[in-house]
């Protein structure tokens, strides 16, 4: 395994260094044996399937030695529905996906997927719940066709094609010399930003878990490339309990649910026309704060109110 991660500013940095870290040990959840931090219970048992209903019951969670960043939260997010985490940086949306792929326990509380308290199965079974889509796409040394397949070694060619095409990447994969057997480099350094993020969501196809987890990409695609994965993304997400942390207007509003996350604390939710019509914090952000999709470009204009 080649583990290489490569944080894009560095504005802060101790800040972007801890966020490099979880952003590196979320894209490796769905692979890795333990979380960092934790231990399995040893008599931990498999989360039997089901619908994936996930529950925040009074969560309570601070990083080592900090401030509290969940309070007492309740949260459900509906089986085969769009959650979208829409609030200001720091609020917690992060966090809350991070106790969800339990890459630490809570405090107090629980979180529970199915009725079952998530801190109690074991991890494989958990993760084998639970797909990772990021905003900054990480593959692995090797070829295109071991980069889909991770984590499902049994796939075989027949369904690792059909992911590729269902995330809109088979007609790339196959204009390559060598297709399927391309060597993607060191992090995909062969490969477009566009697509590598196929391959990702291919992947996350091929695993074909009920729960979606999504942290949505500010900028970094062109809007050509990422109007195609926007639309791979919704095919994928469709009949999936899928939860997104949204920058975009266009995420939000197909949401089926919006939660609006400031300090900690649930301050609004409900669907996005019902909140629209709310004069709160929906509103406020909407208006002030969620980017438009025609790119950086556009959003810098918006930021200086034009
Ligand atoms: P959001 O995703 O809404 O921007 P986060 O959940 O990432 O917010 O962060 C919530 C708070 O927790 C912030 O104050 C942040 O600095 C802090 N934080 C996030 N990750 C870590 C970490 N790994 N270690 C310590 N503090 C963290
Ligand atoms: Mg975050």
């Amino acid at each position: 395994l080649l583990l290489t991660y490569e944080p894009a500013k560095r504005l802060a940095r101790m800040r972007v260094q801890i966020e490099a870290n979880m952003v590196g040990v979320r894209m490796l959840f769905e692979i890795l044996d333990h979380p960092i931090e934790l231990k399995e219970a040893p008599d931990a048992v498999d989360l039997p399937a089901g619908p994936g209903l996930i529950r925040l019951e009074q969560v309570g969670f601070s990083y080592r030695n900090g401030p509290k960043v969940l309070k007492d939260m309740d949260l459900s997010f509906e089986p085969g529905k769009v959650t979208a985490l829409v609030g200001p940086s720091g609020a917690g949306k992060s966090t809350i996906l991070n106790l969800i792929m339990r890459l630490y326990d809570p405090e107090s509380g629980r979180v529970t997927i199915d009725g079952h308290d998530i801190s109690k199965v074991t991890f494989k079974s958990l993760r084998r719940r639970i797909s990772y889509v990021g905003q900054d796409p990480f593959l692995f040394a090797g070829t295109i066709r071991h980069n889909i397949a991770i984590g499902n070694e049994e796939a075989s060619e027949s369904e690792i094609v059909e992911a590729a095409k269902a995330a809109s990447a088979h007609g790339f994969i196959m204009s390559l010399p060598n297709g399927y057997d391309t060597d993607v480099g060191e992090n995909g350094r062969n490969l477009s930003g566009g697509q590598k993020q196929r391959i990702t969501v291919a992947r996350a196809f091929l695993r074909n878990s009920e729960i979606l987890i999504l942290d949505e990409a500010t900028s970094s695609l062109d809007s050509e490339s990422e109007a195609g994965i926007r639309k791979a993304i919704e095919r994928l997400a469709h009949g999936r309990t899928t939860i997104t942390i949204a920058h975009r207007l266009s995420t939000v509003a197909g949401a089926d649910q919006i939660v609006v996350i400031e300090d900690g604390q649930v301050v609004e939710q409900g669907p996005p026309a019902e909140l629209l019509r709310n004069d709160g914090a929906y509103r406020r952000l909407y208006t002030y704060q969620l980017l438009p999709d025609a790119g950086p470009l556009e959003s810098l204009a918006r930021a200086a109110g034009e």
